[in-house]
């Protein structure tokens, strides 16, 4: 069912397993000393010629490395986005009333280019980056870009950024689409000028642990998300709100927070920056994504990644009493791709869970990454390839 294209060694590499790679390079770095023909048989000595930026691709984290390029273009309330232009990276002028530094009208979006072992680039999907801010801005009262307009940004913001496209298999390109009320306001009300900003950083594995099992904390006192509110789009007012559960549970060893409901304080919703999932069986289950839950393009990817390889998958509600009775936990992110839940603790409670090599998330996330990777065969049309 699944073709492979290329060498599995990429996919490995995404998955932390044995690293054929890494004894390569270290072969290579040693040999090198002894001979040059054989450093240009060996991938490391690539990493420094003019293709790629100087840096340590082994040790990348989620964290900014700022690049050469970013996108930008400006529009009035009521007009349309003018044709963008790169620029340098760098610092930009807002007024101090701007909308989005007052009262927060901004967006965000997050998607990832992946370079294949041709050198070309893979997007994922960038048309429902595109979509979904269309959806969070009329929410959130402000004009957007066009999908073709979106896309094109994308596009011109990893061209542009190649060479901090990581190697294959050691991260990606993760491209970070920004839309805010740069126009000044002093009374609460839309902005009269919009900013769409698109900018990109490389980077490896989101959580620190690396591709360890997480472990979560299920917060009972601060919710993401209410109904009525703003929790189903990517509004950046929802991020800085729920930093103070985040900061209780890393602090406390947790790697994130699992949010309940907000009004019965028992029901699944979504960790901090990525959608859930659980395991029972042959049976996947989702929360419903009613207004409160972000509907991410990941976990749309896995609902129909599952479905094929023959899992049946509910979109429904679950409560946080379920969790004690299933088999597997797993989140899903353009971040985080996919990753397994070790333990889960409510109430100091701890709950534990099936993960590793046989888990259905090792399953999932080898055949999304590998889509994504360019080394599983696209049969979907979610791979756009950019040169
Ligand atoms: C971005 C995000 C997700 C994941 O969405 P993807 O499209 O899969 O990246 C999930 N939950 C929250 C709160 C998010 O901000």
């Amino acid at each position: 069912m699944i073709q492979t294209r290329a060498g599995f060694r990429g996919l490995f590499q995404s998955l932390g397993l044995a690293s054929f790679q890494s004894k390569v390079g270290a072969y290579c770095n040693y040999a090198s000393r002894a001979a040059s023909s054989l450093q240009q048989a060996c991938e490391p000595s690539t990493y420094s010629d003019d293709n790629y930026a100087d840096l340590d691709w082994d040790n990348l984290g989620f964290r900014l490395l700022p690049t050469d390029f970013m996108y930008m273009v400006k529009c009035s309330k009521d007009g349309k986005f003018e044709k963008g232009q790169l620029s340098r990276y760098g610092n930009i002028e807002l007024s101090p009333s701007a909308g989005v530094l007052n009262y927060g009208q901004g967006l965000f979006e997050g998607t990832k280019a992946y370079r294949k072992q041709d050198g070309g680039l893979l997007l994922f999907r960038p048309d429902q980056n595109a979509i979904r801010m269309k959806i969070g801005a009329d929410r959130m009262c402000m004009p957007s870009p066009s999908i073709d307009q979106f896309v094109d940004a994308v596009k011109q913001t990893a061209v542009a950024n190649k060479r901090w496209v990581p190697p294959p298999g050691k991260g990606s390109l993760y491209i970070r689409p920004l839309l805010m009320g740069s126009g000044p306001v002093l009374g609460l009300a839309p902005a009269p000028e919009y900013t769409f900003l698109v900018y990109a950083s490389p980077v490896g594995n989101y959580f620190k642990e690396g591709l360890a099992p997480l472990n979560l904390h299920v917060e009972d006192e601060y919710h993401r998300a209410s109904r009525g509110g703003a929790g189903g789009v990517k509004t950046i007012s929802n991020y800085a709100p729920v930093l103070k559960a985040i900061t209780r549970a890393k602090n406390r060893g947790f790697s994130d927070v699992l949010y309940l409901d907000s009004v019965n304080k028992k029901y699944l919703e979504e960790v901090s920056s990525c959608n859930i999932f659980i395991v029972k069986g042959n049976v996947i289950s989702t929360p419903a994504t009613m207004g409160t839950i972000l509907p991410g393009i990941t976990r749309k990817s896995i609902i129909e990644i599952a479905q094929d390889l023959g899992y049946e998958v509910e979109e429904r509600v679950i409560s946080v009493d379920e969790l004690a009775n299933v088999d597997e936990v797993f989140c899903t992110g353009s971040a985080v791709v996919v990753a397994s839940v070790g333990s889960i603790t409510y109430q100091d409670k701890r709950i534990e869970y099936r993960t590793g090599a046989h888990s259905v998330s090792r399953k999932l996330h080898s055949t999304l990454i590998g889509i994504q990777m360019g080394l599983i065969e696209d049969k979907k049309g979610w791979t756009v390839e950019i040169h």
